[in-house]
This record gives structure tokens, C-alpha cells and sequence, in this order.
């Protein structure tokens, strides 16, 4: 690969003067240099400098077989000579996409079975906010259009993915965020609950705030609630057990459609293909993407529920929506292959059976005690630790999040990739961490805290 050619600090260069990054600023980012991943294999990657480090986020929630399945790349090439791209507009098709949407329907719960493919799930989103508000127009019902959505959830970053989302930080740089989108409170348990309050009372007061938004809405505006069935952006908060049947049992009452956002959720890191089936929630719309081509390629999906799925079909006429690269030939046969190994290799058993609890306790049992953690929690292979100052009090670290941060930096230090959100830490590992991961990333996340301890 050309890229060898170069220095570290030739790219770190390079990268300063031409390179516009994600959620960065890029001033500190050109004081700091990037970190230049070179390659990664099974549970590691390593950078230019020669570091092998641990990959406790998959990627980006999305590696989810782990690195270097050459399957995946055969698969690819095979595809891009074959046929490497046509679209799926116009009465057309391919035939990859056919087969990956017939496998997701297989997947997913009975009653989601039609799929729509694009390229990312902010995009996902995107459509899925048209549909819903399409179904409604369909359904004679033009005034049902309002979305009820939650504080910190993330839905994306296109200009309808970041209105769905509930990150203030985003809202503020929205100049014009599309309207009748509503937020309340999430179920942050640990952060939210009041003194003495149950974590089932805490669930069900946080599921009123919704049938409260519902309410003052007027039931005949309401168009949808969104919700990740855990928030994972927003801190991994797993809602308490409570919540998600009355979430159902509101919408139902008000036919307010329910859109789950699995796009971090989604095959497998729950220990279910989805989160939907370990926590029991029938939706209207699935959005996927991530963990569907285990982040090889760039695809979404959105399944859309029989419900909507036939009001479109029957009363829809033409839904003037897609993408270019809506199916794409070749990001569909790497997802197909990537949902075949997942099955094949038992990696959802795998998580669902034995490393999922043994990744949490183990954490538990190692560093609960530690001064610096407020609360570890955890569902399959997403992990929260929060961060605090002060255990009893919950109190943190100031200025906010500064308290994450440098456990986050202590443990690239350490040689496992964690993220920090606010004054929480972040896990979600490869589904292919054995114990021996397992046990070595908890060595490392323990030597994060005791670094972090030094200097806070
Ligand atoms: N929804 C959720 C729950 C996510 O976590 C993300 C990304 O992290 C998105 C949507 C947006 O996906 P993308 O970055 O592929 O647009």
C-alpha cells in the first residue's frame, strides 16, 4: 500500500492541512496529530507507531466479527467483478440486496418484513422519519405528524438524524432543526432517579413523560416515538426493565407507531440478533445499520413492519425517496457473508451464553470497588462505567466529563481503545472477545483508573 511510504508525521501532516474529521476540533486535533490506524486484526488494531491495541468499541459500535475475515474481502471482489454496482430505482435490482433483505426479514421479529437499504444509519433515519409521516398522509391522517423523541439519544448526523436526536451540543449548531420533533427525558436510572425511587417506579415515571408528551401533543398529532432500545451514544443507558412494556402500552393506547433505532443494537450486541427480541418490544420500524456488514461496508438497513409496510404497498403510489446507493451490490454481499458468519461461528450464543456475563461481572467484581466507579452496567457486550468523584454522593469530576477523559486516556495509554461520554466510560467490543480478552481488558482498564486516579 502506498500510505507505507510514508511517515507518521508526513501523515499527521497531510492530515492537518487537507482532512476535515467527524466530531473533532480541529484545532486541538492539529496540536495532537491523529492517531494513524494501520491495519487490525481479530480483537487488535495497531497504529503507525507500532502500537497493538485492544478494541473495546469494535470500531465504531460496528465491527462486530472482528477483524480480518478474508471472506469478506473475497466476497467483495468477487462482487465488484462481477457486477459492482447498479441501482435498484426504476423497476430494477440486483440480486444481492434481494437475498440480504430476505435474511434480515428471517431475522428479525415476525412481524418486520420488508427492508430499505442505504449507506449509513443516519440515513436510515432519515428515511425512516419520512415514512412514518408518509404513513399518516397515506392513512388520511395528514395531522398525526409530531415524533416524540428522548434527551441524549443519537440518531445521526444529517440535518433530520440530528433533529430525531436529542444531544443539545448538536441542537445549538442546527440552525433550523426540522419541526414537530419533541424530546423527554430518558431512563438514566443512575443519573435520573430520585432519592429512594425504584428502579421499576423510576421506569414507569420515565415512560409517563412520554404519554405526558403524547397528551399535551393532542393523541391526533402524534406520529411516532423513537427511542434506542438502549441509548448508546448517549452513555449505554439501559433502561430499567419497567420501561420498554409501557413504552408499548402507550403507543398502542394513543396509535403512536413505535421506530426502534438498533443501529448499535442490531445483530448481535445484546446476545439477540436484536434488541427488540431480548427486551421484548414490537416495533413499526427497525433501524439498522453497523453491526449489519460488521462495518466492512458502508450499508443500512430499515425494516419497515407489516403495518406500514402495507399501506405503502397498497394505498402508496410512488414514495419519491432513495439514495444512490440505496442496495448496493457489493455492500449487500458483504453484509449477507457478515450475517452468515455471525450465525455460522455462534457468535450471538456466544455473548448471549457465556463472555456477555462474564465480561460484566468480571469488570464488577475487579474494579467496582475502585474509588473513581460510580456504577458499572451492562447488556451482552455494551458497557457503561460511570466516573465519579465522589461514589456516595455521585458527584464528578469538574469541569464535566473531565473525569472520563482521562480514564480514556490512560487507557489508549494502556493499549485498549475505550470511549468516553461525558463522565462515562464506553465498552462495546468485538462479539469475538474470548475470556482471555476479556480478562486482559479488564487488566488494562484497571491500570486506566489507577492512572486516571494520579492526576484527578
Ligand atoms: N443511530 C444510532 C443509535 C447510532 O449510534 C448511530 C451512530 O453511532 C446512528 C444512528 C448514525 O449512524 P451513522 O453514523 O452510520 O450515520
Amino acid at each position: 500500500m502506498t500510505f507505507q511510504n510514508y511517515s507518521t508525521e508526513q501523515l499527521q501532516k497531510m492530515d492537518a492541512k487537507h482532512h476535515l474529521h467527524p466530531f473533532t476540533d480541529h484545532k486541538e486535533l492539529r496540536d495532537a496529530g491523529s492517531r494513524i490506524v494501520t491495519h487490525a486484526k481479530g480483537a487488535f488494531i495497531y497504529d503507525s507507531e507500532g502500537n497493538e491495541i485492544l478494541d473495546a468499541m469494535a470500531g465504531l459500535w460496528c465491527v462486530n466479527i472482528g477483524y480480518g475475515f478474508d471472506e469478506l474481502a473475497d466476497v467483495a471482489a468477487e462482487q465488484m467483478r462481477e457486477l459492482p454496482y447498479y441501482n435498484s430505482f426504476f423497476k430494477c435490482t440486483t440480486p444481492t440486496p434481494v437475498l440480504l433483505a430476505e435474511k434480515i426479514a428471517s431475522l428479525a421479529p415476525d412481524n418486520m418484513n420488508q427492508v430499505f437499504f442505504g449507506s449509513s444509519g443516519s440515513e436510515a433515519n432519515d428515511t425512516a422519519l419520512r415514512l412514518v409521516r408518509h404513513f399518516w398522509v397515506l392513512e388520511g391522517k395528514p395531522e398525526k405528524n409530531i415524533i416524540i423523541s428522548r434527551d441524549n439519544a443519537y440518531h445521526g448526523s444529517t440535518v433530520a438524524a440530528t433533529s430525531l436526536g436529542g444531544m443539545s451540543a448538536m441542537h445549538e449548531q442546527l440552525n433550523g432543526a426540522v419541526p414537530n420533533i419533541k424530546h423527554v427525558m430518558c431512563p438514566y436510572y443512575y443519573g435520573l432517579a430520585q432519592e429512594g425511587e425504584s428502579e421499576e417506579a423510576f421506569g414507569l415515571r420515565a415512560a409517563k413523560a412520554v404519554e405526558d408528551a403524547i397528551l399535551e401533543a393532542g393523541p391526533e398529532n402524534v406520529a411516532a416515538f423513537i427511542g434506542e432500545p438502549i441509548q448508546g451514544a448517549g452513555g449505554v443507558k439501559i433502561p430499567p426493565a419497567s420501561y420498554w412494556p409501557e413504552i408499548q402500552r402507550i403507543c398502542e393506547k394513543y396509535d403512536v407507531l413505535l421506530m426502534l433505532d438498533e443501529v448499535i443494537t442490531g445483530y448481535g450486541r445484546t446476545g439477540d440478533w436484536f434488541a427488540a427480541q431480548s427486551m421484548n418490544i414490537k416495533a413499526d420500524t427497525i433501524t439498522t445499520a453497523k453491526g449489519l456488514t460488521s462495518g466492512y461496508m458502508p450499508l443500512s438497513a430499515l425494516i419497515v413492519g407489516d403495518r406500514v409496510a402495507k399501506t405503502l404497498v397498497e394505498k402508496g403510489g410512488e414514495f419519491y425517496h432513495g439514495y444512490t446507493y440505496s442496495a448496493h451490490p457489493v455492500a449487500c454481499a458483504v453484509g449477507l457473508r457478515n450475517l452468515e458468519i455471525i450465525e455460522r461461528e455462534g457468535m450471538i450464543e456466544q455473548v448471549r451464553d457465556e463472555t456477555g456475563d462474564y465480561l460484566l461481572k468480571s469488570l464488577q467484581d475487579k474494579i467496582g470497588d475502585h474509588p473513581l466507579v460510580g456504577e458499572i452496567r451492562g447488556k451482552g457486550f455494551l458497557i457503561a462505567i460511570e466516573i465519579v468523584k465522589d461514589k456516595k454522593s455521585k458527584s464528578r469530576h469538574e469541569p464535566s466529563g473531565s473525569g472520563a477523559s482521562a480514564v480514556r486516556d490512560n487507557a489508549i495509554a494502556n493499549n485498549i481503545m475505550m470511549r468516553a461520554v461525558g463522565d462515562t466510560m464506553i465498552m462495546s467490543p468485538p462479539l469475538i472477545w474470548t475470556r482471555e480478552h476479556i480478562d486482559m481488558a479488564v487488566e488494562r482498564v484497571k491500570a486506566a483508573l489507577d492512572g486516571a486516579m494520579k492526576t484527578l
